[in-house]
């Protein structure tokens, strides 16, 4: 019999949900948008692929779980796996306890647009559901293996002994998928070093060696790294004083800039959005073309940056909503990494049909991959793990951690 774990993603007015079996079958999955307001409602998939919308006026996020979870039960979810962005220090899944959820809310301040609407959904999950299993997976627990150089920030001591000032990163629950995907398709699961482009409104870059993250683009907070649809990625920090004493501006506003004014926005004045700029680009827009630019040079640089950290560059692979259905991005960005002996099959590269994954290097050099990411099913995946231990696939995080201090 096949089992399932519901995925649950909360944010402060929508949640996303999917049912993952642990067969490959069509996913239920979908979207309650506008909650608390009269607007709310639930736009999915349901088995079958049929579309399902109901309109659910002024629920909240307990009564669009319930109205979820009512609609599901048919289908007997094994668990209930929470996406949760930062899990500060925790190195893997766990099991949602009090002491768990605490640990949730002391991460807060360091995700404090994410993780207090994912904590409304555990709560409402807890009271709806006390009987079924549910298990907190954290963007941040893949990149737990980073070493303390890669980790810490030049900066006073006491900010990270007493603050926990550090880089964490972020999209763990992708790299982790992407990178194990694609070393299974080179025939050496979880071996040698990869990099990792995950490509989408928000975007970072990891190095992975031995199926364990050893560093990534994203650091306290995700607006560090590269380019992005409305984020900076990196800016000189004295950005802040340098607008605060020529423009006057305070630090909401110097936020708001960075995190939803800047990147290819911002650059462009036209688009967060990949698709309408590479149109306006071919149409002679300029500023599109240097947004685009721009983006995949800095992309091409981090990637460069993040070697660093690998004994060996065994190949390179592309996610996310740019990385897997744009070949002019991938392009133009392996432009910029001439030195690393990657050799772009054009052709492979062009005729990749969306959403599929295939290999787009000639077959000399490193290897080059275009994976569609599945957090859901990584999340599910893990949940599992935690949940029936004996059953799920191992964990990433505790295998060769005696070569990962080795690199440390
Ligand atoms: P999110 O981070 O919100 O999950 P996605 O991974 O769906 O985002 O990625 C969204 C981005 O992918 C947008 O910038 C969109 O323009 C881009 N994108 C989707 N399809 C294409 C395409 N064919 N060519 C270029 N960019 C694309």
């Amino acid at each position: 019999m096949s089992t399932s774990v519901l995925v649950i993603n909360c944010g402060s007015s929508s949640i996303k949900y999917a049912l993952v079996s642990d067969r490959r079958e069509d996913r239920i999955y979908g979207l309650a948008e506008n909650l608390g307001s009269a607007e709310a409602r639930i736009k999915g998939i349901t088995f079958g692929g049929v579309p399902l919308e109901l309109e659910i006026p002024f629920a909240d996020h307990e009564k669009a779980l319930e109205t979820v979870l009512n609609r599901l039960s048919q289908y007997r979810p094994q668990a209930i796996g929470h996406r949760v962005v930062h899990g500060g220090t925790l190195t893997k899944a766990e099991r949602l306890t009090p002491e768990i959820i605490e640990r949730i809310r002391q991460a807060t301040p360091l995700a404090p647009l994410h993780n207090p609407a994912h904590l409304i959904g555990i709560d409402a999950t807890m009271r709806l559901f006390p009987d079924l299993p549910q298990v907190a997976v954290f963007d941040t627990a893949f990149h737990q293996t980073m070493p303390a150089h890669a980790y810490r920030y030049a900066v006073p001591k006491f900010l990270y002994t007493e603050h926990n000032v550090r880089r964490y990163g972020f999209h763990g629950t992708s790299h982790a998928y992407v990178s194990d995907r694609g070393s299974e398709l080179a025939g050496n699961f979880r071996q040698g070093g990869w990099l990792t482009a995950h490509l989408g409104n928000g975007s970072s870059t990891c190095a992975i060696w031995n199926g364990q993250s050893i560093d990534t683009s994203m650091g306290l907070t995700p607006l560090e790294g590269v380019v992005m649809g409305t984020r900076s990625g990196d800016v000189d920090p004295s950005i802040h004083s340098f607008l605060a004493n020529n423009l006057g501006w305070d630090l909401k506003q110097i936020d708001k800039m960075l995190n939803s004014e800047s990147g290819l926005l911002g650059l462009s004045e036209l688009s967060n959005d990949m698709r309408t700029l590479i149109e306006a680009s071919e149409q002679g827009n300029q500023d599109a073309t240097l947004a685009i630019e721009v983006f995949c040079y800095r992309l091409a640089k981090s990637l460069a940056a993040l070697s660093c950290g690998l004994p060996r560059v065994d190949g390179l692979i592309f996610t996310g909503g740019i990385g897997e259905n744009s070949a002019y991005i991938r392009e133009k960005t392996l432009s910029y990494l001439p030195h690393f002996g990657f050799q772009l099959g054009k052709d492979k590269n062009n005729d990749l049909k969306r959403g599929t994954e295939g290999r787009i290097d000639t077959g000399t050099g490193p290897e080059l991959w275009v994976i569609p990411t599945d957090e859901e099913g990584r999340i599910a995946q893990e949940t599992r793990s935690v949940v029936d231990p004996i059953d799920a696939a191992p964990s990433n995080n505790t295998e060769n951690a005696a070569e990962n201090d080795a690199l440390a």
